[in-house]
């Protein structure tokens, strides 16, 4: 898929940032899913897009995630 290529250049791009070794503040940087590589609809806390989150969270892969309903 095209979203590989995104977040192999995504994790170069974070091991720069973390290097210190870019001179420019990169503009293009963005969080992006881990799974699916998707950068709209991320969620930091879970390090993942809402989509790949709600699967996760349906599948019961996140501990401690509840579908919540009153
Ligand atoms: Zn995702």
């Amino acid at each position: 898929m095209a979203n590989k290529a995104a977040v192999a250049k995504n994790k170069k791009q974070i091991m720069k940032m973390k290097n210190g070794n870019s001179k420019f503040k990169s503009v293009k940087f963005k969080n992006r899913c881990q799974v699916c590589g998707r950068p709209r609809g991320y969620i930091g806390r879970f390090k993942m897009c809402r989509i790949c989150f709600r699967k996760a969270a349906l599948n019961g892969e996140l501990p401690g995630v509840r579908k919540i309903s009153w």
